[in-house]
């Protein structure tokens, strides 16, 4: 049928921060129908998808506050709320205090390591970076708390925090963008997150802008491939807890199987609905659910949308791609209006 597509590498100049900052932009557009590329038929024919076929999901939040920050809860009574609730993992991301509660993790329930560090910007926005890691990579002590990073203006950027992050064995997740009133321009060209909050309950319950699905669409816009997550930022357990969570389809019930799954994109984020499966096959996109009312297929250019008068009936849907999207995803509500995310799945090689 189809596909050439050719590969234009460009090297533009963007403004971050106040600094000219040089960005590499793999591009590629063009389909030539003329032009037949074994390789790349082929490759439309394969199977794509972030979720591993074989292993099971396993719940968490990565995103909570304790009496050793702001919170209302002891780590402890925080856990075992959260491990009654079903869940099987729990990072507990006090703000400017580093967590890392070996003795919380039990053998069907694991806590990661974790804190959150915030700077404030111009305009009355501020970044919020959660960073959580494994208890046998991180390398920053328990109960750290920064001070002298704090005196030396260590951590006064982004780049610095998601930098210092790396280099100390944990991830950066970028926090309710929404809520901090930032613009999209302030973050999307942040390289070396594992992703941002498409969802923060927290916020969501306090001030209606827990929703950021914007920023996570002007992230992808720019091919920062970045996956999403929803949290609950929970301050207080029976309030603002339970609305916001990842499902990670490991092959492993450990930290690092938890880990390698979710950098492998193995996961969806949720506020809500179940998921099952999303993959791209034969360039058709499939997803299958608990029902719901809505699945939206979503893309950089057309999508599609499935509806149900019914209520919440449909458990699957199908795409057609035509082959010039870069990328798919998939969001579902139910009639609730809560709703699941996938990641997007990457049609185009980069
Ligand atoms: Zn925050
Ligand atoms: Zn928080």
């Amino acid at each position: 049928m189809y596909i050439m597509r050719k590969k234009q590498i460009c090297y533009n100049s963007r403004k971050y921060g106040g600094k000219e900052q040089k960005v590499h932009t793999d591009i590629r557009r063009g389909i030539d129908e003329t032009t037949k590329n074994a390789k790349i038929i082929k490759e439309s024919h394969m199977e794509k998808r972030t979720l591993y076929k074989e292993g099971t999901y396993k719940k968490g939040n990565l995103h909570t506050h304790t009496t050793w920050s702001d919170g209302v809860h002891t780590p402890q009574e925080t856990a075992e709320h959260y491990r009654s609730k079903g869940y099987d993992f729990l990072a507990l991301t006090d703000h400017w205090v580093y967590g890392i509660h070996p003795e919380l993790n039990r053998d069907d329930f694991l806590v990661f390591p974790g804190t959150e560090l915030d700077i404030e910007l111009p305009g009355r926005k501020d970044h919020h970076l959660v960073g959580f890691g494994l208890p046998e990579t991180n390398r920053i002590p328990e109960h750290y708390t920064f001070e002298e990073e704090r005196k030396n203006g260590v951590l006064t950027t982004a780049e610095r925090i998601i930098e210092y992050f790396g280099q100390r064995g944990n991830v950066t997740l970028y926090g309710h963008p929404y809520w901090s009133k930032v613009d999209s321009t302030d973050i999307k060209y942040l390289q070396g997150m594992i992703g941002m909050e498409i969802y923060n309950h927290g916020s969501e319950f306090f001030g209606n802008n827990g929703n950021s699905e914007t920023y996570f669409d002007h992230f992808l816009f720019v091919r920062n491939r970045i996956f999403c997550f929803a949290t609950d930022d929970a301050h207080d357990i029976g309030t603002h807890d339970l609305g916001g969570f990842i499902m990670v389809k490991t092959r492993e019930f450990t930290h690092r199987g938890i880990l390698d799954a979710i950098r492998d994109g193995s996961f969806y984020a949720s506020g809500g609905p179940l998921l099952h499966d999303f993959y791209v096959k034969d360039s058709v996109a499939y997803i299958t659910c608990e029902p719901c009312q809505h699945i939206y297929f979503q893309t950089p250019h057309r999508g599609d949308h499935l509806f149900s008068e019914e209520g919440d009936c449909l458990t699957e849907g199908s795409f057609a791609l035509n082959g010039d999207e870069e990328y798919v995803r998939v969001t579902i509500k139910n009639s609730r209006g809560e709703k699941a995310w996938t990641q997007p799945i990457w049609l185009w090689l980069f």
